[in-house]
């Protein structure tokens, strides 16, 4: 019998290799799994049948392209889309052994934070299915969380892979900007988008982020990280400067239980032998957002433009025309959220304001990134709570974009800078999971599972949402 709910990736890989399950026993007990709770959860969008690969399975987030399996990125105007060809990271899975689950659920474009917008309903999280498991890759976290997958990847352009790990009480890493190939991954925004793996421990991430990090001629933006991966082993922090920002630990909306929670990590930290200091991270952290949500939409408005009912997806007759054609298409495909960021894209780069906005927007880029490298001349790593609050309501925030945007407030600043974040797990609030960022210079990955691996031993945390125990 195999506890789908407990079972690590490394365990699975155990199993393998003892030869006590093979990978098509283990598959269909995630399918069995994912019969019995994803009517509730609906973290998937839809499942493979047959394991191809012999060895632990793996789910992917719907932006991920898939050959032979349709890919919609959660919207209408790529319903019905099957890649004829596999993303570079499908292929690593796949050169791995690691025989593809389904598509996970996740907002349209990957925008949004709660997985509301997705063109096929909501993701429900499983602490709590009142409440959304976050976004955009709500659905490859909670797909790991109630034992639908053993691990699975997300994307993550300004916290769309931390901010749902610590909604959903999980393990997630948004890595260095250019370790992980965008090949074959649904363009949102270039500079930013990067995949990213979604465990429930440290060292299964640094497992998965083994697997599909280097260098790939396909995207010119890739580069070879520059060591090997480590798996963690190391549970003391001797000899770790730990940095924490004060404006990332005392913004504005922190709930007071995700401080308390993120408080007692950091007091954990000196107990386990770091060195622990204030530093501080004034403009990008309010300018972060702001500018954002200057580069992203422009990039979205760029990468968007190729949906036009003639290549992929979606098509709907025009009456006159290709230009009616087009419009038709995109007005029918496209819901609010990518309408308003295509907009709002659109303008910020137009003839006359390109300078005061985007221009604006990547002078500020360089300040966030040079603040950021100040604050690791004293630093290894800095910290802070992953998200300002715990999991929200369905509903609570779907009426108000400006609300939804705070939500990753305290994971944009250092995307900006193209750093690396893990988000792990480090208590509940309210009954719900609290998610600790550790953000580290650009290919620390090594040192983020050290400190995630020593601190996840230390505090203990059962990755099992209690009502599924
Ligand atoms: N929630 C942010 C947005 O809507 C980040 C999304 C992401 O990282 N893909 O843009």
């Amino acid at each position: 019998m195999i506890d789908t709910l407990r079972l690590t990736a490394e365990e699975a890989m155990g199993l393998i290799e003892r030869g006590e399950a093979s990978a098509a026993e283990l598959h269909s007990a995630y399918l069995d799994a994912i019969r019995e709770r994803d009517g509730e959860l609906h973290a998937y969008l839809r499942t493979v049948d047959e394991a191809d690969g012999a060895g632990v399975p793996i789910a992917f987030k719907d932006v991920i392209s898939s050959r032979g399996v349709e890919t919609t990125a959660g919207s209408k105007i790529l319903e019905g889309y099957v890649p004829v060809f596999d993303s570079t990271v499908a292929t690593r899975c796949r050169e791995a052994g690691l025989p593809l689950i389904g598509k996970t659920n996740m907002d349209e474009f990957a925008m949004g934070s709660s997985t509301e917008n997705s063109a096929y309903g909501p993701t429900r999280n499983p602490w709590d299915p009142g409440r959304v498991p976050g976004g955009s890759s709500g659905g490859s976290a909670a797909a790991v969380a109630a034992g639908l997958a053993p691990w699975a990847l997300g994307t993550d352009t300004g916290g769309s892979v931390k901010q749902p790990a610590s909604l959903c009480g999980i393990v997630g890493l948004r890595p260095t900007y250019g370790t992980v190939s965008r090949y074959g991954i649904v363009a949102f925004a270039s500079s930013l988008d990067q995949v990213g793996p979604m465990t429930k421990t440290v060292r299964d991430n640094a497992l998965l982020y083994r697997i599909i990090a280097g260098r790939d001629p396909c995207d010119t933006t890739t580069v070879e990280p520059p060591q090997p991966v480590e798996l963690p082993e190391r549970e003391d922090l001797k000899g770790i400067r730990v940095g924490v920002p004060k404006e990332l630990n005392e913004a504005e909306g922190i709930e007071p239980g995700v401080k308390e929670a993120a408080d007692r990590t950091i007091e954990l930290c000196r107990t386990l032998g770091a060195e622990v200091g204030e530093t501080t991270l004034p403009r990008s952290v309010e300018y972060g957002l702001a500018c954002y949500y200057l580069v992203a939409p422009a990039e979205a408005s760029s990468n968007l433009s190729r949906y036009d009912g003639v290549r992929y997806g979606l098509r709907v007759e025009g009456e006159n025309g290709v230009r009616s054609m087009y419009e038709r298409t995109r007005d029918a495909g496209f819901g609010d959220e990518p309408k308003r960021r295509i907009m709002l894209g659109a303008y910020a780069l137009s003839a006359g304001y390109y300078e005061a906005y985007y221009g604006q927007a990547q002078k500020v880029r360089t300040v966030i990134a040079q603040e950021h490298a100040a604050a690791f001349r004293s630093f290894d790593v800095l910290v802070s709570p992953t998200s300002p609050t715990v999991a929200f309501r369905l509903g609570e925030k779907a009426e108000n974009p400006l609300a939804m945007y705070l939500s990753d407030v305290l994971t944009i600043p250092s995307n900006m800078a193209g750093l690396p974040g893990l988000s792990i797990p480090c208590g509940l609030s309210e009954g719900l999971p609290v998610g600790f960022q550790l953000i580290g210079p650009q290919f620390s990955e090594n040192t983020l599972f050290h400190v995630g691996h020593a601190l996840e031993r230390a505090i203990g945390f059962d990755v099992v949402p209690g009502r599924l125990q």
